[in-house]
């Protein structure tokens, strides 16, 4: 039977697993499948209590490119498919590497990236460090203004550069550092201690509805949404809830590809290339 790794922690990861298994429950043999695939999603193990794929899950890193191409050896891989969300960039590298590597053949699944539209206010950016910089420079440029008593560009009500931070939780040190900042910081899992005052840690998992983002921003006035380009539903609804409140948003690009890697959008198209 036809043997595929699947690199997940991803929703489309996870339609990939159920199409493979060909709407099997999970507690049936991978074998009863009626696509002839014996699937097992990876999944990083960094988040408590993950949504769990159905079929064969395996947890933890592999040791980078040697430790994932011996993996793919030793269990006979016959696919790869990285389903990562767009900016696991190390997890990708390192497939790429191995693919080439063992010969294994790779197909990259990625949802598409969010497009900004009528109505909204985005600025792009290359990084999260080019997002810091840019929140920096508002910054300075507010405090100067509030010194020259400038009451025009000063923001209504004084005080520091209100930003809702949505780029998870090991980005926060990328951002607590910046003068006159005050993040509202929404992960999935709490940042590493310690947390400084001027951050409000907000705990919370996705899917998000618009309501909920339109309250939240109304209740924390928020005055930019930094955010990555993770595309995809789950986390849409605070850019439609930005466009409704004209709230500008920073999006923080993807990191690219490796070069040459074949790439997909959907989990029915990595399905069909899966099955050989
Ligand atoms: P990363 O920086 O690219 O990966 C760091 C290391 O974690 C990798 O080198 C690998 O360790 C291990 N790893 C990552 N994904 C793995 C997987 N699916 N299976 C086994 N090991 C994995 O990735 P990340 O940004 O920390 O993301 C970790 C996981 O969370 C990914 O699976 C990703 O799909 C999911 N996720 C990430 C984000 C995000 O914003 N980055 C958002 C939602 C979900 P070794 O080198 O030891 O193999």
């Amino acid at each position: 039977m036809r043997r595929v790794l699947i690199l997940g922690g991803t929703a489309e990861a996870r339609a990939l697993a159920a199409e493979l298994s060909g709407g099997l429950p999970a507690e049936l043999p991978a074998e009863l499948s009626s696509r002839g695939v014996h699937v097992v999603s990876s999944l990083a193990g960094r988040v408590s209590n993950p949504r769990l794929p159905v079929g064969e899950v395996r947890e933890g890193g592999f040791g980078g490119p040697d430790g994932l191409a011996a993996w793919l050896a030793a269990e006979r891989i016959d696919a790869l498919v990285d389903a990562t969300h767009p900016f696991a960039a190390r997890m990708t590298a390192s497939a790429a590497e191995a693919a080439a590597r063992t010969g294994v053949p790779l197909l990259v699944l990625r949802r598409p990236g969010w497009r900004e539209g009528p109505g909204d206010t985005w600025q792009r950016v290359p990084s999260l460090h080019a997002a810091a910089a840019r929140l920096s420079e508002t910054a300075t440029r507010l405090s100067e203004a509030a010194a020259r008593r400038s009451e025009a560009a000063v923001r209504p009500g004084g005080g520091p550069l209100r930003v809702f931070l949505t780029t998870g939780r090991r980005s926060l040190p990328v951002f607590t550092g910046l003068a006159g900042v005050w993040l509202l910081a929404r992960s999935v899992d709490p940042p590493e201690p310690p947390v400084p005052d001027h951050v409000h840690v907000l705990l919370d998992r996705g899917p998000y509805t618009v309501d909920g983002e339109r309250a939240l921003i109304r209740e924390h006035r928020p005055d930019v949404l930094v955010t990555k380009d993770s595309g995809g539903p789950m986390t849409t609804a605070k850019l439609v809830a930005a466009r409704e409140l004209g709230l500008p948003v920073i999006m923080v690009d993807r990191p690219p590809l490796p070069a040459g890697v074949r790439l997909v959008e959907t989990a029915a198209e990595a399905a069909a290339w899966a099955q050989g």
